[in-house]
């Protein structure tokens, strides 16, 4: 068995939902290290575009695969991301999300126990449901309506983190836990729905920009490469099995967020209000005090320069 800290050392390694936003930049990553990756997708979300330039490296495999049917594979490492993200995505088939967060869960930890494998949780600020505790710490139990629609993701995630608990102390399993606040960037799908992609295709197009509410909810947006760069030293540290905190901590309103897209694509689009979904979350902010100190990690892109880089990739994508 391979050290399965040590990142000089050349690993076998899976990532399920790794044709999707984050799991592909993932996969990019740990192929330019010089693993061998193992991608399973049921490409739901995830397209083969975004992983089309790895499919002819000999170190690089594709698995058409559902996380809710047992896998598989003698690897050294597991990153679990199999999931819908986008509300409209998750709410889409919610019985679907929340067996793929429960059941891909089960399946990665029994993989991983059987083969002796490290095993990485992609977890969410949606823990934290509409918090009252503002910013969320790790050891904030949450305020989540176990009923409303947006139950089915954040009950599935908070399942998941549970099993992986369990699992790691039933069963020695070594496991990882990141909790991700809302991360963006290229290779997010147009028609994804979360609200940066929405946004800049609006601007671009020309649309109406959708506001849903008065705009006064906040969140705090993070790069993918930063947070790629967390999941790795997470991964790779011997300290701390989580869950912990990744993301950016700059906190913007959804006004706020539409105006600095208008003025970075210069516009003529108009802001729209429309309703505001169920249980969406007032506020959200990640305290990133636990991911500094173990994992000497801080977000190094700031809004501005990480909305020019997805504007620059939407324009290309869309032949803007
Ligand atoms: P995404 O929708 O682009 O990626 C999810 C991937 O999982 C897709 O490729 C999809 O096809 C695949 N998938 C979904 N259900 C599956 C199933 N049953 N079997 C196999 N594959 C399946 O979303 P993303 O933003 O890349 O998110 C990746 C992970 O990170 C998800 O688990 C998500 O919950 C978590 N996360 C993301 C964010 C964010 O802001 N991007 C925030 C919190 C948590
Ligand atoms: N949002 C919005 N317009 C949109 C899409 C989303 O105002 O076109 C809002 C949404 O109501 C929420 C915030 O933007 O308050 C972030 O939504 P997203 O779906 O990106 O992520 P999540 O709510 O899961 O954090």
């Amino acid at each position: 068995m391979l050290e399965s800290n040590d990142v000089s050392v050349t690993m076998r390694i899976l990532i399920t939902g790794g044709a999707g936003f984050l799991g592909s930049h993932l996969c990019d990553r740990l192929i330019g290290e010089g693993h061998e990756v193992i991608c399973l997708d049921n490409l739901f979300t995830g397209r083969r575009k975004n992983i089309a330039h790895l499919l002819d490296n000999p170190n690089f495999e594709f698995v058409r695969h559902d996380v809710i049917d047992p896998f598989k594979a003698e690897v050294d490492q597991i990153y679990n991301l199999a999931c819908p993200a986008s509300p409209p995505h998750y709410q889409y088939n919610a019985i679907k999300t929340i067996k793929t967060s429960v059941m891909g869960a089960i399946n990665c930890l029994g993989l991983a126990k059987r083969v002796n494998a490290r095993v990485f949780q992609a977890s969410t600020s949606e823990v934290y449901g509409d918090p009252l505790v503002h910013p969320q710490t790790e050891d904030y139990w949450g305020n989540v309506n176990t009923l409303g629609v947006r139950s089915c993701y954040d009950e599935g995630k908070r399942c998941a983190e549970t099993l992986f608990m369990d699992y790691h102390r039933q069963n020695d399993v070594e496991v990882r836990i990141v909790r991700i606040f809302n991360t963006y960037g290229p290779r997010m799908l147009a028609d994804d729905g979360r609200v940066v992609s929405n946004f800049i295709v609006q601007a671009l197009r020309g649309d109406d920009i959708t506001i849903y509410g008065e705009g006064n909810q906040t969140r705090s947006f993070c790069f993918y490469s930063d947070l790629i760069e967390g999941f790795a030293r997470l991964m790779n540290q011997d300290e701390v099995t989580g869950p912990i905190n990744i993301g950016n901590p700059g906190e913007f309103t959804m006004l706020e967020l539409a105006e600095k897209v208008i003025k970075l694509t210069k516009t003529k689009s108009k802001i729209i209000h429309l309703e505001m979904p169920q249980d969406d979350p007032k506020q959200r902010k990640p305290d990133i005090s636990l991911a500094k100190k173990h994992l000497d990690w801080e977000p190094t892109v700031q809004l501005e320069e990480g909305l020019e880089r997805t504007i620059a990739y939407f324009k290309s994508d869309l032949g803007l």
